[in-house]
C-alpha cells in the first residue's frame, strides 16, 4: 500500500496577511489537525539527511527522459542551490536545465515590487557564484504578480513558467465535499486559467516569454485528491496530453522530485503515451522551447498577388519552421498532408492558387497591437479597406484592440485564435513547433528541498526573508 501523500508547505503558516492566512487555514483544515504529526513523518520518508535519495530521484528522472532523447527542467530556490552546488552542477551536466525558483521558497504575492526585485537579484547572484546557467523563473506556488513580470524583464530572464492552465480531467461532482473544497482552493491558489488553443501557447509580454504550465500537477493529484496509484496519475496526465495534442499546444508538466518513485511511474506512462501519438510530440526543456519561440517570432510570410487567384509566397524563416496551408493548392512545389484540413509545405518560395488571398486583413483603424499578436501566433497579415474585405481569408476590424484588463485580453485573444484555427478559407501560417512536431511536452520539477535539513531551514528562511 502506498502511504498517503500530504502537502508540506508549512511555511505558509508564516504569512500574516488575511489572504495568505486563508490559504494556510485551508491547508490545515482540509486535512485536519490530527494529520499534522503524520505530515512531519512524511518529511523523513521523502528526504534523507544526505543528498543521496534526492540525487537518485533526480538521476532517475533524467534517465527516464534520456530514453526519449529529452531532458527535464528543474527549478530550485537559490538558498537550496547554495547548499548543494555540486549536486546541482552534476544534474545540469547530465543535460537537465536549471531555473530559478525564488531566493527562498516564498510566495511573491506577499512581497512588493522592490522586495521581489531584491530577492530575485540575490537569487541571480547565487546562480552566478555557483556557475549554474539559468534562463527562466518559476515562482513558488506559481505565485506571480504583475510586478513579478516587470522584475523578471528588468533582470533579463528569457522566460517565466507560472500561468496555470487547468484541464477538466477530474470528476469534481463525485468528490467528497472536503476534498472538493481543497481542490477548488488549490485552483484559486494557482490562479488557474481555462484551457484553449491560445492559453496553451507561449506568448511574449515585452521581452519576457510566458510559458503556460498545466494542472493538476503531482501535488494536486497525490495530496489534494488523494489519487495514490501512480498508474492512475499517469492515465490522468495522458488524458491531459491528449487534449493538448488535439489543440497542438504545450504541455508543461510540473512535478516535485521529492515524490520520487510515485512520479517516475506516472511519468513513464505519460511519456510513452506522448511518444505514441500519430504525429510527433516535441519533448523538450523549457529553455529550448523559449529559444524556439523567439526564433519563430521572427518568421514572416510575404504574399504577393500575381493576378487571377494566384499568389507568390516567400517564407522568411529557418529550416526548422513548419509551414502549413489550407484550402489552397501549391502549383510548383510538393506538399504533404498534415491534418485532415491542412498540408505542410517544405519549400520557402512557391506559387499558390486560391479563391482568396491566404492571409488575415486588418482595417486601417485596427491598432498595431492586433497585427503584432497575429504575427506572433504565426498568421500572415495585410492592411486593407472594408471594400477589399472579401478578397482575404478573414477581415478584422478591431478598433478597440485586444482589450484592457488581463482577463479581457485573454478572452479576446482566445476567441481570435479559435476563430482563425476553425476558419474554412484559404490560409497559410506557421505551425507552433519546430521540425515537424505537432505539440510539445516539457517535464519540469521543483526541487524545493534536497535534504531533511533543507526542509526545516525553508521555514526559517522564509521567515527571515520578510
Ligand atoms: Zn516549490
Amino acid at each position: 500500500m502506498i502511504e498517503e501523500d500530504v502537502p508540506l508547505h508549512f511555511e505558509h503558516l508564516l504569512y500574516r496577511d488575511d489572504r495568505k492566512m486563508n490559504l494556510v487555514a485551508y491547508s490545515i483544515k482540509t486535512k485536519g489537525a490530527h494529520n499534522f504529526a503524520r505530515r512531519l513523518g512524511t518529511v523523513f520518508t521523502r528526504f534523507g539527511f544526505s543528498e543521496t535519495p534526492t540525487r537518485r530521484t533526480l538521476r532517475a528522472l533524467v534517465d527516464t527522459l534520456q530514453y526519449y532523447h529529452a531532458a527535464p527542467t528543474f527549478f530550485i530556490p537559490a538558498v537550496v542551490l547554495r547548499r548543494h552546488p555540486e549536486l546541482i552542477a552534476e544534474i545540469a551536466h547530465s543535460g537537465a536545465e536549471i531555473g530559478v525558483h525564488g531566493y527562498v521558497h516564498n510566495d511573491y504575492r506577499s512581497l512588493n515590487k522592490q522586495e521581489q526585485h531584491e530577492q530575485t537579484s540575490r537569487a541571480i547572484t547565487i546562480f552566478q557564484k555557483t556557475h549554474i546557467p539559468y534562463q527562466g523563473f518559476r515562482n513558488p506556488y506559481l505565485g506571480w504578480t504583475e510586478e513579478s513580470l516587470q522584475v523578471f524583464s528588468i533582470l533579463g530572464f528569457a522566460y517565466e513558467s507560472n500561468e496555470a492552465v487547468i484541464h477538466d480531467v477530474i470528476d469534481v461532482e463525485n468528490l467528497s465535499p472536503l476534498i472538493r473544497s481543497g481542490y477548488e482552493k488549490s485552483l484559486a491558489l494557482f490562479q488557474a486559467i481555462p484551457c484553449n488553443t491560445y492559453t496553451l501557447r507561449p506568448h511574449f509580454e515585452g521581452s519576457l516569454l510566458r510559458m503556460p504550465t498545466s494542472i493538476p500537477d503531482d501535488e494536486m493529484l497525490f495530496d489534494r485528491l488523494r489519487v495514490t496509484n501512480p498508474e492512475e496519475v499517469g492515465h490522468i496526465w495522458s488524458r491531459v496530453m491528449q487534449r493538448i495534442y488535439d489543440l497542438g499546444g504545450l504541455y508543461t508538466l510540473n512535478l516535485h522530485p521529492e515524490r520520487g518513485i510515485l512520479c517516475k511511474k506516472a511519468l513513464e506512462i505519460l511519456l510513452s503515451f506522448a511518444d505514441n501519438r500519430p504525429r510527433p510530440v516535441w519533448i523538450a526543456r523549457l529553455g529550448d522551447i523559449a529559444q524556439w519561440w523567439k526564433e519563430r517570432s521572427r518568421f514572416r510570410l510575404h504574399i504577393t498577388p500575381l493576378g487571377s487567384n494566384h499568389w507568390q509566397v516567400e517564407a522568411v524563416c529557418t529550416a526548422r519552421a513548419l509551414l502549413l496551408a489550407r484550402h489552397i493548392s501549391v502549383e510548383d512545389q510538393p506538399s504533404t498532408p498534415w491534418t485532415d484540413k491542412e498540408m505542410s509545405i517544405s519549400s520557402r518560395s512557391f506559387t499558390v492558387t486560391a479563391t482568396k488571398c491566404p492571409c488575415i486583413a486588418l482595417s486601417p483603424r485596427t491598432p498595431q497591437q492586433v497585427e503584432d499578436f497575429l504575427l506572433e501566433q504565426g498568421y500572415p497579415t495585410a492592411r486593407a479597406t472594408e471594400e477589399e474585405a472579401q478578397e482575404f481569408a478573414l477581415y478584422l476590424d478591431m478598433a478597440e484592440g485586444l482589450g484592457n484588463t488581463r482577463q479581457e485580453q485573454m478572452r479576446l485573444r482566445s476567441q481570435l485564435v479559435e476563430q482563425i484555427e476553425h476558419l474554412e478559407a484559404p490560409l497559410l501560417h506557421f505551425g507552433c513547433w519546430p521540425d515537424g512536431n505537432h505539440a510539445a511536452l516539457a517535464i519540469s520539477g521543483d526541487i524545493d528541498s534536497v535534504t531533511v535539513q533543507d526542509f526545516f531551514l525553508r521555514i526559517i528562511e522564509v521567515y527571515q526573508s520578510k
